[in-house]
């Protein structure tokens, strides 16, 4: 019998939303409801990441925020919960199991 453990996070326990860059690593963190112009590029390695040629990217990213902000918004009256489910991952980046 394999068991998965996976943690289970309610979207309003959400303390911030990272977005990383896949060059060299460095993550520019922002709250969850307040809007966040992603950067044109990486600060530190100067990557490209939401350049001319993103522009669908960039529109993503865009209604990612836009709805995570309207589900925050009604999270207290909607009568459901959003939660995220992750796999709790062993070092080497497989799942644990028991
Ligand atoms: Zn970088």
């Amino acid at each position: 019998m394999t068991i998965e453990t996976r943690y289970v996070a309610a979207l309003t326990d959400v303390a911030a939303i990272r977005l990383s860059c896949k060059k060299c690593g460095a993550a520019y963190s922002f709250h969850p409801t307040r809007a966040l112009q992603p950067p044109h590029s990486c600060r530190v390695c100067n990557a490209v990441l939401f350049g001319d040629g993103t522009v669908l990217e960039r529109e993503a990213f865009s209604k990612f925020q836009e709805s995570v902000q309207g589900l925050l918004r009604l999270a207290d009256a909607a009568p459901f919960k959003i939660e995220l489910e992750l796999p709790i991952l062993r070092d080497g980046g497989s799942l644990t199991t028991q």
